[in-house]
């Protein structure tokens, strides 16, 4: 009788595969939800504890209409930081859901470094909000990328993960593979702002069948911290040259030493 003992098997196996799925589910329902970014025990899942709440360092208007640092007080819609007179960058707008510190810290290094993917999602969410200037569905949205090999190594871009869930929450055109790294660079952590300039110059490339593409349109350049905006700045400069309208970048925290508070 081998083909019913196959149909038995075969049985047997949804079977198993049905009950170890519900019993995720049961386990699921069973765990209490945590905080994303401390573990503490909260009420709703995808949330922050009351602590990490209040520590989160949020950023919020009113702010530098370039860069996206916080003014200490309201000066008006459009008003420029002295630095982003005195040094306007290449981008059009710079901005950020939060300070690189405390909880937010905390959130890039377990996107990153502990693989902690579903991150995604909440951190885009709080991207989304502070995008909100320039994200549309109109928006072409566009992560920094990684040289193949550190893709390789990581086995996935962080920055992709999160223009991944912008462009879900935002209605805009998500194409991860626009930009491309030639060359593999150093990391950036460590090197003042002339070295990392030097570092990306040249780094960056368009997908040359997406040349065509990019003609036009707004372009939201995401990644997960912003710093001195060297990289980001190197790929702006490649997405004006292929016919970009405009270029404005999208990060979950920035950790740029002159972007406090103005
Ligand atoms: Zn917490």
């Amino acid at each position: 009788m081998p083909q019913l003992s196959l149909a038995g098997k075969g049985l047997v196996g949804i079977a198993g595969r049905w009950s170890r799925r519900a019993a995720g589910g049961m386990l699921d329902l069973l765990l209490p939800p945590r905080c994303l970014a401390c573990t503490a025990v909260i009420d709703q899942p995808g949330g922050l504890c009351a602590d990490c709440w209040r520590d989160m360092p949020f950023l919020e208007p009113p702010w530098c209409a370039r860069y996206g640092t916080p003014f200490s007080h309201d000066i008006g819609k459009d008003a420029l930081s002295p630095r982003a007179i005195a040094e306007p960058p290449v981008f059009d707008r710079a901005r950020a859901a939060t300070h690189y510190s405390g909880p937010a810290r905390d959130l890039v290094l377990a996107l990153k470094f502990s693989r902690r993917r579903e991150l995604a999602g909440p951190m885009g969410r709080w991207m989304v909000r502070a995008g909100r200037e320039f994200l549309g569905e109109n928006s072409v949205i566009v992560p920094v990328p990684l040289h193949r090999f550190r893709l390789w190594q990581r086995r996935f871009n962080q920055a992709a993960d999160l223009a991944r869930a912008v462009a879900e929450l935002s209605g805009g055109t998500y194409v991860p593979t626009l930009l491309h790294r030639k060359r593999r660079t150093r990391q950036q952590v460590g090197l003042d702002a002339a070295a990392r300039q030097k570092n990306v110059r040249g780094a960056f490339a368009i997908r040359e069948d997406l040349e065509g593409f990019v003609y036009g349109k707004q372009v939201a350049l995401v990644d997960d911290v912003l710093t001195t905006g060297a990289t980001v700045s190197a790929c702006t400069k490649i997405l004006k040259s292929a016919g970009a309208a405009g270029v404005d970048v999208l990060t979950f925290a920035n950790a740029d030493p002159a972007g406090v508070l103005e």
